[in-house]
């Protein structure tokens, strides 16, 4: 069997990345989610093991001193990182795997996995980013000023991806990506075809 893709997913806060990754989990049966470490606390809504793998600093840096994190950063002061082990085992078994992660973290992956497919997705404006997080109404002013900071830094790493989307519409979003994904499945086994002795 094929070894399944790595698709990083990345784009600033507010921009609707678990809703399309949830709606892409729902509708391709290859795709699967790598869950993150953080230190970040949980939030009510969120289970452990399925959002996020809570885990104290200590824990993280533990992990991190044995190898065990294929990329790690600190967003907005808490540290996310990925498992190494479960990201290998899952495209072992022919799993795409999709990581959630920040710029910092695709930079890491970029350079130790050189085939992971880089995807970032925009918003259609940074008003309209803006206008999102305020519909969520979960940032003081002070968190809102912040995030939309980070945001502008984030999008000036746009043009590193290998595609952009830009989610105007969840629906068609999903669907471009989901093109990507069924390209980049076809230009891998046109290569191992190519590779395969006569
Ligand atoms: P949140 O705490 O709101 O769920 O996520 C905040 C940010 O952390 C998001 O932009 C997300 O992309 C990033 N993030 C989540 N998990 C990881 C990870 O494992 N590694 C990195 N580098 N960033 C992550």
């Amino acid at each position: 069997m094929s070894q399944g893709l790595l698709v990083v997913v990345s784009g600033p806060g507010g921009v609707g990345k678990d809703t399309l990754i949830g709606m892409l989990l729902a509708r391709d049966p290859r795709l699967c989610y790598s869950v993150s470490y953080t230190t970040r606390p949980r939030r009510p809504y969120e289970v452990d093991g399925e959002h996020y793998r809570f885990v104290s600093e200590e824990e993280f840096w533990r992990l991190q001193r044995a190898g065990e994190l294929l990329e790690h950063a600190m967003v907005d002061g808490h540290l996310y990182g990925t498992s190494v082990e479960r990201v290998a085992e899952a495209r072992a078994r022919g799993c795409d795997v999709i990581l959630k992660i920040d710029v910092q973290g695709a930079e890491q992956v970029r350079r130790r996995v050189s085939d992971a497919v880089l995807i970032f997705i925009s918003p259609p404006s940074m008003e309209e980013l803006r206008q999102r997080r305020l519909r969520r109404g979960t940032e003081t002013p002070e968190q809102a000023e912040a995030r939309q900071r980070l945001a502008e830094v984030e999008m000036g790493y746009a043009d590193r991806y290998d595609h952009r989307v830009v989610n105007d519409d969840a629906e068609r979003a999903v669907a471009q990506i989901l093109q990507i994904l069924e390209r980049e499945r076809q230009g891998r086994q046109a290569d191992e075809a190519a590779s395969r002795p006569q």
